[in-house]
């Protein structure tokens, strides 16, 4: 168990031997039901557990293979958790009531804080996988962190853009963006006092909507209470959207894009929440192929306006 680091793309990679091995469930057997091994007590909405097979650990072994300056390695230190977001296998986090989803928002919250004031933990990243296509395996409602040793490449991209923007122009890139996207209203989904939601003009998945608070904040912890609120209200209108869009559990991977918490200040960046669902119509997938794997590039079959418009229509009831 180790960080690799690629040379090439200037990235770690995180590497678990062990991970490869995990045992398959028992038929019928939930381990985030209350009263499970994992969550013996019974009285509770929302709770965090530590990954029963994480990728990264607090206190990591020393790397188990060779190393020197080119084929770099350190020790894969970390946190990973799971958020179990109710204790009701059957439901998903759009069947939840706006109080619940709140209080995984609070946890979130919580998570951050505390994760984030770790001295190796330079990222939290917040997410859920859902549905078995996106290998998911254990039905009962839940989402993930990793607190990670570095800034994901992803963040990094974000936080380069965002950063030239602001020093050009004294400016945060992502207000703008709402700004223009509120102006345009084409690719709008929905929105309330404090949150609006869109399929940004340069959309990489057929569905992938993006949240954002309207006020400039970089975290989960700059929301007051009533932007917490309004936060789980749209999040709740939109997962309510894709499943009755598609008259199913709606599969997608959903992440938070918040600022690092390496001790630095981003004051130009701004929270956000990104969607990548794998669908681009009933029954047809959405791959992300050679050209999008290989080339790094996006091939967007429709246009974000079409199904901005699709979404914009689905009932949220
Ligand atoms: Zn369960
Ligand atoms: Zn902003
Ligand atoms: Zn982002």
């Amino acid at each position: 168990m180790e960080l690799r680091w690629d040379p090439i793309m200037s990235q770690w990679i995180i590497v678990s031997g062990k991970r490869g091995g995990r045992p398959l469930l028992p038929e019928g057997y939930c381990p985030f039901c209350p009263g499970s091994e994992e969550i013996p007590q019974k009285d509770w909405t929302v709770l965090s557990l530590p990954n029963k097979f994480p990728a990264l650990q607090p206190e990591p072994p020393s790397p188990s293979v060779k190393f020197d300056k080119l084929y770099r390695c350190r020790p894969a230190r970390g946190v990973c958790e799971i958020i179990v977001y109710t204790p009701e296998h059957n439901a998903t986090l759009a069947d939840l009531s706006v109080k619940n989803i709140r209080a995984v928002i609070d946890l979130w919250t919580q998570r951050f804080i505390d994760l984030g004031s770790l001295d190796y933990v330079k990222y939290v990243f917040i997410f859920e996988n859902k549905g078995r296509i996106i290998g998911v395996t254990l039905d009962h409602p839940h989402g993930q962190l990793y607190a990670f040793p570095f800034i994901p490449p992803i963040i990094k991209r974000e936080l380069a853009s965002s950063r030239r923007y602001w020093k050009r122009t004294g400016n945060c890139l992502f207000c703008r963006i709402i700004e223009k996207e509120k102006t345009c209203a084409e690719r709008i989904v929905c929105e309330n006092r404090d949150f609006v939601c869109f399929l940004p003009f340069f959309a990489h998945w057929p569905y992938g909507v993006q949240i954002y608070p309207k006020r400039h904040v970089g975290a989960l912890p700059d929301l007051d209470e009533e932007e917490k609120d309004m936060f789980a209200s749209i999040l709740k209108r939109i997962l309510r959207k894709f499943d009755n869009l598609f008259e199913m559990r709606f599969p997608y991977m959903m992440v938070l894009h918040q600022r690092p918490t390496d001790g630095k200040d981003y004051p130009y960046y701004h929270f956000h929440v990104e969607f990548y669902p794998p669908y681009r119509e009933r029954n047809k997938i959405k791959y992300f192929a050679s050209v999008e794997t290989g080339a790094g590039t996006v091939t967007f079959d429709y246009t974000p306006e079409m199904k901005a418009k699709e979404l914009r229509e689905s009932p949220e009831t």
